[in-house]
């Protein structure tokens, strides 16, 4: 393997963080006080290829390998935790099954209206009121076919850009027996007749990033908005997961690494009993510790993405990864507000938001229990 990244990617790197840096950081705490999507920074980052990760260029994206997402995806974190939340959920989840598994119909047809920046994004349903860690049990939301059409009944929730979505990829049962062949994947547009898109959920952190439940009364849909094989929902929906934990973790470090340079400056300009708050050995070890955590868990997170890069299995590499890296970002967190004292805990500094973005992230896209429930399938697999 090699640590070192391509000529490539050093110039994607710097000018993703440039452009974070100028569009996306300097409103991270406006987008959060006002729980307002940044429109404005997100149709700016079209031209340069963040809309477009998934998507080959036929179809108008930038199609970066697995490492130069991992990168952009960071970056993005450590401008704003709702923001990346929201790209991720558009290039990942809302971008990516299309990409992989449609017909050439429909990724023609709906692939280069998201990839620019000039419309909507994607979205990817797949969680509903009564079911997010175990959807092949629990997915009730089903799709009949009459005559040229699906009929879509049911509901989603937590379906993050749905408001602001061009169609939203939905999970349905098409085989009421049930089963791992029982669940499909169909795109659903966002100005379907009897499709209605809630009022975005109220949340504890990423409020820049509208989630909202999604209700389907006899949405109708032609036939051919399948998304790959009828029956094939559940496992592309496995696959689509695994990258998706990738850029989870990303995000995780890229919160983390602004987390903890939030707290070097702090540590140097804070005086006490004297001298600056860094000159105590206690300030200096939670430091090292927050340095070493977020070197690991990029490591993991680029080892995850290589794996995938490579064509190879990384099912395992990913959970690790995801589960490290979003609980590391809490730790890591956690103590650059301890470094804050009082002025932590303060919505004048940024560590109580990044602390706020970052609890979500060992929920969303399988929790850390799923995450150590993957990892002991391989251990045991192994003995
Ligand atoms: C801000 C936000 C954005 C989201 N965006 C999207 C989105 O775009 N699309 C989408 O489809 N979903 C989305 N989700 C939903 C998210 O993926 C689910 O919340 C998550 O998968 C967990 O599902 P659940 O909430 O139903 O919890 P449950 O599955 O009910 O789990 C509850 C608890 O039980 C534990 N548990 C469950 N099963 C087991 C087990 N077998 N062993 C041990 N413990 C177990 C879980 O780990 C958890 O601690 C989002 C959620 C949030 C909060």
């Amino acid at each position: 393997m090699n640590f070192d990244l391509s000529n490539e990617q050093k110039a994607w790197k710097k000018i993703v963080h440039d452009f974070v840096a100028k569009e996306i950081k300097p409103k991270a705490r406006e987008v959060d006080e006002q729980e307002e999507f940044n429109w404005e920074a997100v149709r700016k980052g079209g031209p340069i290829g963040l809309l477009g990760m998934s998507i080959p260029e036929a179809y108008g994206g930038s199609n970066v390998d697995a490492v130069s997402g991992a990168i952009a995806t960071e970056e993005l974190g450590w401008g704003c935790g709702s923001t990346a939340l929201a790209l991720t959920a558009h290039n990942g989840l809302g971008t990516a099954p299309i990409a992989l598994y449609a017909s050439e119909e429909l990724k023609k047809k709906w692939l280069p209206l998201v990839a620019e920046g000039k419309n909507k994004l994607g979205a990817l349903a797949l969680t509903e009121p009564g079911a997010g860690s175990d959807l092949q049990g629990g997915v009730i939301t089903k799709a009949e076919k009459q005559g040229k059409e699906w009929v879509i009944n049911g509901a989603k929730m937590w379906c993050t850009n749905a408001s602001i979505a061009e169609y939203i990829i939905t999970l349905v049962r098409t085989d009421p027996q049930g089963g791992s062949k029982s669940l499909s994947m169909i795109l659903v547009p966002t100005n379907s007749k009897g499709l209605q898109i809630g009022p975005a959920e109220k949340k504890m952190g990423v409020r820049g990033s509208p989630a909202s439940g999604v209700t389907y009364d006899n949405v109708r849909v032609p036939l051919d908005n399948l998304i790959g094989p009828e029956g094939r929902g559940l496992q592309q929906t496995l696959a689509t997961l695994d990258a998706g934990r990738i850029s989870i973790g990303a995000i995780s470090v890229g919160l983390a690494q602004a987390a903890m340079e939030a707290a070097v400056n702090y540590a140097r300009e804070r005086k006490a009993f004297g001298q600056a708050i860094s000159e105590f050995q206690a300030t200096q070890f939670k430091l090292a510790d927050m340095a070493m955590e977020i070197e690991l868990a990029r490591t993991m997170i680029s080892k995850a993405a290589w794996l995938k890069d490579e064509g190879r299995p990384y099912n395992k590499e990913a959970a690790m990864a995801k589960l490290f890296a979003t609980e590391m970002a809490e730790r890591v967190c956690y103590e650059a507000i301890q470094i804050h004292g009082g002025y932590g805990y303060s919505r004048e500094y940024h560590v109580e938001r990044m602390y706020r973005d970052a609890r979500l992230m060992t929920i969303g896209e399988g929790t850390s229990e799923i995450q150590r429930l993957v990892i002991a399938r391989h251990v045991l697999a192994s003995e």
